[in-house]
């Protein structure tokens, strides 16, 4: 192995400490550069598009090599981070000039996807959530943590499923796992795009045993551990910000799945992916990035309990029925930096003087807003949200005590620390202050001496303080006192003994007092670090109070109002309900509300209606208002009484359809399966057009099969919209069933939608109405229009027919002996024409 023998020692360092990363990018640190070598160079070079080089290019085999400029490292990271991969940071530890022999380097960090911080601007809303598992039989333990906050909680979940469906919430980009952990679920993971990091020795240090000692759950415990082991190896730095781990169980919440979280575009729109035009977009009025993340992670977690739910009602109401003190509160809130944030730069030591200013103008608000809050408190609703707000003085005052209100960014130069608040640095600054002063006495007195009126005493880094005379005054320079030290185009720069000591004196000083600044701050920070705790406590409360004054906010903009919750009654009563979020964009005088009425003895409402009705809005516009309630938010509607729903199932919408490859048929099957299987009398079900997948027979066949099965065995709150009239004929045989239309006006030969849902089936000819509008020629209409009326006919004769035959011959509906040929023209009409049609196949497929 000749070229082995030819490594350099620091290439022998580097392997040794690449060894130990192989699945990271190392980033090793060579003067003002990180390299990247061999095939990290090779594979960095095409991600980061960066010049591939060599090192060592005389021999035979030259090792690959590509570098980025220390300065700019973050945005080399950051895209890699994004890619999905890890990023190993290894620094030089010690002054290359001092060093005797190889530098020492090591890793000071390793970068993940779940474990960077995004300070980006935009992210302060979002949360970046690394998550780990364990699996013990049939049960996972689970945890996740958002490192910038310190938030840690953990769950013991009995279904891979719950697993997965937890992991595509938080929408985590990594999973930490043991080998041990079965091969199947981490491809399932990988697949989902999460990258799987593992973990296989739990070795929890102390400093942060506070996380899990209170946990008794064993398989809890160890998740737990399992993550703390991965951070600590991860990290390298203090972890005092974390947050004693919290346990939730997700049967304590609404159950959302993935695809309803999707479906009904609570925080991601199905179009854009963006948030705006979702429900988190319009409740979005908070102040703080605390309040907007907490706002997100309500949203996907709405409550069960009506405890629980209403004490959130009674704060929205105080602050409608406060408007004054509610925009001081909003006014404060806006000064309220990220608190959870601030404190774990504080634990990983890298706050600077700014994030202290920063910290300290947030403390001052928080007298400000309890005041406030006091005064709308008659209720006592706010007790438990003022329990939070402790202002944490002794904090606030040693910042103003100790900090300037303008700090430079670096803590290393100085100028950080206020006159006063140590005697010794004063003592430092005075003497720098007078030698200053003595230098400014000396050009005066120097001038006079030698006469030359423009003589100046400047500094600069490298030759330190000087008497600078220009050409022409040469002649006059008191040779025998001053000394040459440097030649410019135009002057002589000089110094003198007297100088020279001055010189010596003022930088001393200098040096010592950025020294003494700097272990003043450490100094502040280890205080501050001592306080985290309360810190996050009070973000709690901040957070939870801005997120109340949102709701409050956009209920009183947009005028909704208290729903009332019952508790196992199953009426839904919703007056003149509104889709927050359409209504938002059309505006509220073009939006048309519309009633939902379900009493307990009907559970499904079966909706018919022209494509482009607003059958969908009306379904999407129920789950909306069951989620705004079950946050505890006000309702658009004039009046809602509601049952606490347990989960909400959907399948809705086609802009998802060909997710994963999965055909559309196969998506909505799984969908509908989901929803049968789990769903309870106490969940919402929203089914728009299921079955229109497949062949016409195959899926009406299914539809029906699927209302059925729900009518019998679930009994839960189903919308189901179809555009297979003929299912409106189960009416008849379901008695919790109860069908719905749209109303849709014709009106001098045009069709205009109401937007408004009636009681009863829709009319069966919008098809045919559909098609005028659409253009198609006047002989065809008439035609359409002949065969209609004459499977009409014959549907009802059938229908006789089978009315006077034996019960047991036809126990169901007529709907399946209706299906014959014609029925494919009127549903080509109807919905989207899936099936080419015999006569008006050309026609309908060009035309709609
Ligand atoms: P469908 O599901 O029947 O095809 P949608 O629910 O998608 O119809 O509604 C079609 C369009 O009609 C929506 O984009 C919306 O702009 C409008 N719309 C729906 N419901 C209403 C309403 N209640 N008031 C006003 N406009 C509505």
């Amino acid at each position: 192995m000749a070229a082995k023998k030819k490594q350099t020692p620091m290439m022998v360092q580097y392997q040794q400490i690449k060894d130990q990363y192989p699945d990271a990018f190392l980033f090793y640190r060579i003067g003002d550069f990180y390299e990247l070598f061999n095939d990290d160079a090779i594979k960095g070079s095409q991600l980061l598009e960066l010049t591939l080089t060599a090192r060592n290019k005389s021999v035979d085999n030259p090792i690959p090599m590509c570098g980025v400029p220390h300065h700019a490292v973050q945005n080399y990271i950051d895209i890699l981070i994004d890619k999905g991969y890890k990023v190993a940071i290894c620094e030089q530890l010690e002054d290359p000039r001092k060093a005797t022999g190889m530098v020492k380097r090591d890793v000071i960090q390793l970068i993940t996807p779940g474990t960077i911080i995004d300070e980006k601007a935009g992210s302060a809303k979002e949360n970046n959530y690394l998550t780990a598992v364990v699996k013990d039989g049939d049960d996972y333990g689970f945890a996740y943590t958002d490192l910038s906050t310190g938030e840690m909680k953990v769950s013991r979940l009995d279904r891979l499923d719950a697993v997965i469906n937890e992991m595509m919430s938080l929408q985590t980009k990594e999973v930490v796992v043991s080998h041990e952990f079965p091969a199947a679920t981490v491809k399932r993971f990988a697949e989902m795009n999460i990258l799987v990091s593992y973990e296989d020795e739990v070795t929890v240090q102390s400093e942060v045993s506070f996380v899990t000692q209170h946990i008794a759950d064993a398989l809890e415990k160890r998740v737990l551990e399992q993550l703390l082991t991965y951070l600590i190896a991860t990290q390298k730095r203090s972890l005092a910000h974390l947050q004693p781990a919290v346990e939730y169980e997700p049967s304590q919440f609404l159950k959302l799945d993935h695809s309803a979280q999707r479906n009904l575009e609570l925080t991601q729109s199905l179009s854009t992916g963006h948030k705006s035009g979702t429900l988190l977009w319009l409740l979005d009025e908070t102040k703080t990035a605390m309040g907007g993340r907490l706002l997100k992670q309500w949203l996907e977690r709405p409550l069960l309990n009506i405890r629980q739910i209403e004490r959130r009602q009674d704060k929205v109401a105080a602050l409608l029925k406060h408007y004054f003190e509610r925009s001081e509160l909003q006014t404060n809130l806006t000064k309220v930096y990220d608190l959870e944030r601030l404190a774990g730069r504080v634990a990983f030591g890298s706050v600077n003087g700014r994030d202290l200013i920063q910290l300290k103008t947030s403390l001052e608000q928080i007298p400000k807003i309890k005041d406030t809050l006091l005064k709308i408190n008659e209720t006592k609703a706010f007790d438990d949200v003022l329990d939070h707000l402790d202002p944490v003085d002794d904090i606030r005052d040693l910042i103003a005590r100790a900090i300037v209100d303008e700090p430079p960014l670096s803590v290393k130069e100085g100028g950080v620390i206020r006159d006063g608040y140590n005697e010794q640095l004063d003592q430092y600054r005075d003497a720098m202050q007078n030698g200053k002063q003595w230098i400014a006495a000396l050009e005066t007195s120097e001038r006079e001496k030698t006469g030359i009126h423009n003589l100046k005493i400047g500094y600069n880094h490298v030759f330190g303080y000087y008497i600078e005379v220009t050409k022409s005054n040469l002649a006059q320079v008191p040779e025998a006192r001053y000394t040459r030290k440097q030649t410019l185009t135009n002057a002589e720069r000089f110094s003198t003994p007297e100088l020279k000591e001055k010189e010596q004196l003022i930088l001393e000083a200098q040096d010592k007092s950025t020294a003494l600044e700097y272990d003043l701050f450490a100094e502040i920070r280890e205080q501050v670090k001592q306080q985290i705790q309360r810190l996050q406590k009070l973000a709690q409360g901040v957070a939870a109070l801005d997120v109340l004054q949102s709701f409050s906010v956009v209920s009183e903009n947009d005028h909704y109002v208290r729903p009332k919750l019952v508790a196992h009654k199953h009426d839904i009563e919703i007056v003149n309900g509104r889709h927050p979020v359409v209504e938002r964009v059309l505006g509220q005088q073009k939006y048309i509300p519309n009633s939902v009425t379900m009493p307990k003895d009907t559970n499904i409402l079966l909706i018919t209606g022209p494509n482009m009705s607003g059958k969908s809005t009306y379904m999407r516009q129920l789950a909306l208002t069951v989620i705004m309630a079950q946050m505890g938010c006000f309702v658009p509607a004039d009046q809602a009484t509601m049952p606490v729903f347990d989960q909400i199932f959907t399948r809705i919408g086609a802009a998802d359809d060909l997710i994963s490859g999965e055909s559309t048929f196969m998506v909505e099957m799984m969908e509908a399966n989901a929803a049968l299987s789990h769903a309870t009398a106490n969940s919402l079900i929203l089914f728009d057009e299921i079955g229109r997948g497949t062949a016409t027979y195959d899926g009406m066949a299914l539809a029906q099969a699927i209302i059925e099965f729900i009518h019998d065995h679930v009994h839960a709150k189903t919308l189901f919209s179809t555009h297979y009239h003929e299912l409106t004929a189960l009416e008849d045989h379901l008695p919790e069933l109860k069908n719905v239309h749209v109303g849709a006006i014709e009106k001098n030969g045009e069709l205009i939608f109401l937007h408004k849902m009636m009681p009863g089936p829709a009319d069966k000819s919008y098809g045919i109405h559909v098609a005028k509008l659409a253009g198609l020629p006047d002989s065809l209409l008439k035609r359409a229009d002949q065969v209609l009326q004459k499977l009409e006919k014959q549907g009802a004769e059938l229908e006789q027919q089978q009315e006077t035959a034996p019960a047991s011959a036809s126990p169901q509906p007529a709907v399946i002996a209706e299906s014959n040929a014609g029925d494919e023209q009127q549903l080509s009409l109807f919905g989207e024409p899936e099936q080419p049609v015999k006569s008006l196949d050309k026609a309908s497929q060009t035309v709609l």
